[in-house]
């Protein structure tokens, strides 16, 4: 099964990602660890790529997309796969569209995972790390009500990423990004919702309800 997740922020993506893809047997694609292993394997790609990181640019679509075609053509993706973090607009969609079709294959499905915006903010905006050793708290999922970390006694502090203002711009940004790529995919008759609120497991759960018939 070829398929492509997509969600904002704070929906779970990553972690969803990795149980979707393991209950299927296919590999678990995503754009960061395609990064990483170009960048530690040294390859002319990594090395491009780490060029414009080093100057704190982004890494140019192109370089991107060559990353990909490489990883999809390796031997573990022929069978299926689910990619995280690719295509992240509708030209990259369209490329991948074209790559997949001259290698006679095409993507099966794209699991939108949804959740509204406040379920989002109560997630993140909850969220105290711990200043000492790191560890991330909820005020709310773990109950916790003073500001010190139960395992190490550190200070806890809220990240300017998790703070409500922030957390509801990126949810702007990634909708605003977001919303031509479900529609490009909705167009192509392959999108399908899940609701991702509620525990871990029962999302998985919904997740494989939605996918177990197109699955070989
Ligand atoms: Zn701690």
């Amino acid at each position: 099964m070829r398929l492509v997740l997509v969600g904002p922020p704070g929906a779970g993506k990553g972690t969803q990602a990795q149980f979707i893809a393991s209950n299927l047997s296919i590999p678990k694609i995503s754009t960061g660890d395609i990064f990483r292993a170009n960048v530690s394997g040294g390859t002319e790609l990594g090395k491009l790529a780490k060029t414009y990181m080093d100057r704190g640019d982004l890494v140019p679509d192109e370089v991107t997309i060559a990353m990909v075609r490489d990883r999809l053509g390796e031997d573990d993706a022929q069978d299926g796969f689910l990619l995280d973090g690719f295509p992240r607009n509708v030209r990259q969609a369209e490329i991948l569209r074209d790559m997949l079709k001259d290698w006679g294959q095409a993507l099966d499905l794209v699991l939108n995972l949804v959740v509204d915006d406040d379920e989002v903010v109560r997630r993140l905006a909850g969220r105290r790390t711990c200043g000492q050793c790191g560890r991330i708290w909820h005020v709310e999922f773990d109950d916790k009500k003073d500001d010190v970390c139960d395992a190490c006694g550190g200070k806890l502090f809220q990240r300017d990423d998790d703070k409500e203002d922030t957390v509801r711009h990126r949810l702007e940004v990634y909708q605003e990004q977001t919303a031509p790529l479900i529609s490009f995919y909705a167009d192509e008759g392959i999108l399908k919702g899940v609701d991702a609120t509620g525990p871990v497991e029962e999302i998985t759960q919904r997740a494989m309800e939605v996918l177990r018939p197109f699955a070989g």
